[in-house]
């Protein structure tokens, strides 16, 4: 086998390990054999200890594993854990750090090879390979071994934290989870909830089924016995239907299938499962991925290939069984905090609303959609909690710290406390909030700054005219699209339109033609691409599909008859051909309706500045458009070349990172020049210190999601517009995001709006896992 698929073999097989004893005996295991080595064995560091614990082996004695540990001054262990380097020894018992420890047994093996486990610059423990002989490991095994610890680094760290959650190992439900457990990652929308955790599962995805405990067997196996039937029936029903056209190699094939689900086969085991507690989709799971993993490990191609069939088997089984219990409506919790794998647009209506109160996803990051949503929404959310064993949490308490992004499963009497303390301190400045709706944004100076919203979800529009917005500045119109499962008609998209329209008249509202791609799915209209933030979205999109465009043009210029407060606003521009191309559209949509006889006129027309290309070219395209809206979640992603959804790289998603803060005073200047309003709908300008900057700057009208405006312009009616000059003036002095940030902070407290930062968390001295 080439090293490369000895590689991936082993890490797959780790991969699927169910849990961390399994992940390291499996990686000793297979390291050792992969080269020919004496010893493999794993260290792992101790929180508690700060030492370096012997946490699996193969080749050591058994006995001293979880018995010997090193620090970090301790041993040549302890020295690749301290250099967080390679060391590669002929022979380690003449190296000065050499430290010899009786009961492993060691004292035969010369040769030494220990590599760093490095996740998110942090030592996570030491890999180490010994053999008898006095010889120094070659260039190439020391680079498989480097290259194997870095990819089962990630693993390593998931099935650790995986493991710290549970007090005692138990079979079937969640178990006995350990109190105050915190999990890290990225503060998506602010608040703090207290709640019980839903999981959302996908449907028919066997990965996502949650843990449950079989709160009666029998009928768990009952409903299996029900799925079973339908399979069964479903198989032999394809079957028949295509006898005639399949050779008889190939009919045989779903005679395997049968077998497979005949009493002996697969259901055994699945009931076996559900004896020792556990519900039937679990159960399911279990037995369904142990069997593809075993066949996809085998050498034999034909083999390999059936473990796609037993997954297909298993998906169809899942999706009765989910059919079944889909009958039997789920109870949500009065607190429900939502969880899943990947939170989407479309998942935030699982819960019913005004029971849904907090949100956490493992994937995605601070400036994803479903993330902008939940803002707009006012519901605390925590994204990219990487490391968070979602299908074993259902039915958990948790805090969700949106102010910090942190997530503490199972939490302690005390820690409930303290935060409930912050829960009715915000309640407090929501009252206080409440009492400016209705007043306009004006500095304590007279400088009058118009404060208008983004909407998406219907929704949105009660919630903005609540919040006292001055018109709507972004109306994402694919969120719409996306909750749907064909593309809406003409008169559909009239229908939806025309209720912002109405509901905002005579209040401008800026309609955004569609922006898929990125992260923004259709479920009917699928995009598959490596690299999607670069790839075909937006404005290219619809350019490519006329049909598309002309519809919701049309649709657009029809709801606005006889109320003529539209706007509309290209998504993604690169180049002035794409703005003449998609004015000419407008223009035609404008002639055919008019000649069609609707009372329309042509809107104000405008673009999104997003991408770099278009920051250089604003005042070309100020002089094709009406106005200039700043996209600055998706200009921040391009300028910094960092991906606005993933959590890898949230630390380096700096909204005020200085080339943003530049750009986004160049747009304004070059915009001005053509005497066109610039406004801007990113989420910077929902932050009070952004928004200080911005008017600062002199943006002409900020649109910000609803929850935050009334924030907004509390900020702006305690501050003189002086002032937030003079503060302009001292952050582009600054070099560095994090500088600019505490300069903001500081400036927001020397303006008396404390309560408008992060609220002091509660000290605890909880570690994350
Ligand atoms: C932006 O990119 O800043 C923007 C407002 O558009 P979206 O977040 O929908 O991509
Ligand atoms: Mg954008």
């Amino acid at each position: 086998m080439s090293i490369l698929k000895v590689l991936r073999q082993i890490v797959q097989d780790v991969s699927t390990a169910p849990d961390l004893n399994a992940v390291l005996s499996i990686t000793v295991g297979r390291v050792r054999k992969a080269m020919q080595t004496q010893v493999c064995s794993v260290f792992l560091h101790s929180q508690e200890t700060g030492r370096y614990v012997l946490r699996a082996t193969h080749g050591l004695n058994a006995e001293a594993v979880g018995q010997v540990s090193l620090s970090p001054d301790e041993g040549i262990v302890g020295l690749v854990a301290k250099r967080a380097e390679p060391i590669n020894l002929e022979d380690a018992f003449s190296h000065p750090a050499f430290h010899y420890i009786d009961v492993t047994g060691e004292e035969r093996y010369h040769a030494f090879l220990g590599v760093p486990i490095m996740h998110q610059r942090k030592v996570l423990g030491v890999l180490v390979v010994q053999q008898h002989e006095k010889r120094r490991f070659d260039e190439s095994e020391e680079a498989f071994l480097v290259t194997l610890s870095a990819q089962l680094a990630g693993i390593i760290a998931h099935a650790h934290a995986t493991g710290a959650m549970q007090t005692e190992a138990t079979s079937g439900g969640p178990g006995r989870l350990r109190q105050d457990l915190r999990y890290d990652g990225v503060a998506a929308a602010a608040g703090v909830v207290i709640g019980e955790i839903v999981v959302a599962s996908l449907p028919a995805d066997l990965n996502s089924v949650v843990d449950r405990p079989a709160e009666d067997p029998q009928q768990e196996k009952a409903r299996l016995e029900r799925a079973l039937v339908a399979v069964r029936e479903e198989i032999s029903q394809v079957a028949d239907n295509l006898a005639g056209r399949l050779s008889k190699d190939e009919r045989a094939l779903f005679d395997v299938y049968l077998r497979m689900l005949d009493d002996n086969g697969l259901p055994l085991e699945i009931r076996a499962m559900i004896d020792q507690g556990r519900w039937a989709q679990g159960a399911l799971r279990e037995v369904i991925l142990e069997h593809v993993r075993a066949f996809s490990a085998m050498d034999d191609p034909y083999l390999s290939e059936r473990a796609t069939d037993i997954k297909d088997l298993g998906k169809r089984l899942l999706q009765h069984l989910q059919e079944e219990t889909a009958n039997h409506p789920l109870e949500y919790p009065e607190n429900a905090v939502l969880l899943a794998d990947e939170l989407t647009p479309a998942m935030l209506g699982i819960v019913p609303e005004g029971k849904l109160s907090g949100l956490i996803s493992v994937a995605g990051s601070g400036n994803s959609h479903a993330a902008i949503l939940a803002r707009s929404m006012g519901i605390p959310t925590v994204m990219g909690v990487v490391d968070l064993p979602y299908r074993r949490l259902n039915g958990a308490r948790v805090i969700v710290d949106g102010y910090s992004g942190r997530v503490y499963i199972n939490p302690s009497a005390e820690l409930v406390q303290s935060f409930s303390r912050i829960v009715i301190d915000e309640q407090v400045v929501a009252d206080e909030l409440r009492e400016i709706r209705d007043l306009p944004a004006i500095t304590k100076d007279g400088y009058r700054l118009p404060l208008w919203v983004n909407t998406g979800l219907s929704a949105d529009v009660a919630r903005s005219l609540k919040q006292g917005a001055e018109g709507i500045g972004l109306y994402r119109t694919e969120i719409p699209f996306m909750i749907r499962d064909s593309f809406p008609s003409e008169q559909e998209q009239i229908e939806s339109y025309r209720a912002q329209l109405e509901a905002f008249a005579p209040r401008p509202v800026t309609m955004r033609t569609l922006d898929i791609g990125g992260d923004k799915a259709l479920p009917y209209f699928p995009i598959e691409e490596e690299n999607p933030s670069l790839g075909w979205r937006g404005i290219r999109v619809t350019l490519d599909h006329p049909e598309i465009f002309m519809v919701q043009v049309r649709a657009m210029l029809r709801a606005s008859e006889g109320l003529n407060n539209l706007r509309i606003m290209l998504p993604m521009v690169t180049s002035t051909s794409e703005v003449e191309e998609a004015l000419r559209q407008i223009d035609r949509a404008c002639t055919e309706l008019q000649e069609e006889g609707y009372q329309v006129k042509k809107p104000p027309v405008g673009v999104m500045i997003e991408v770099p290309a278009a920051v250089y070219q604003t005042r070309r395209f100020a002089r094709l458009v009406d106005f200039i809206s700043v996209g600055s979640n998706d200009l921040t992603q391009y300028l910094l070349a960092v991906d606005r959804n993933n959590p890898r790289v949230a630390g380096l998603y700096a909204s005020y990172h200085p080339a943003v803060l530049k750009a986004l005073d160049f747009i304004v200047h070059e915009a001005h020049k053509e005497r066109k309003q610039v406004s801007i709908c990113g989420e910077i300008a929902a932050d009070p210190g952004g928004a200080l900057l911005l008017m600062a700057m002199g943006y002409d009208v900020l649109s910000v999601n609803a929850n935050n405006l009334p924030k907004i312009k509390f900020a702006i009616r305690n501050v003189s517009f002086s002032r937030a000059r003079q503060l302009l003036l001292s952050v582009r002095a600054l070099h560095d995001a994090e500088e600019i940030h505490q300069e903001l902070r500081q400036s927001l407290k020397a303006f008396g709006l404390a309560r408008l930062t992060r609220p002091a968390i509660p000290d605890q001295k909880i570690p994350p896992i």
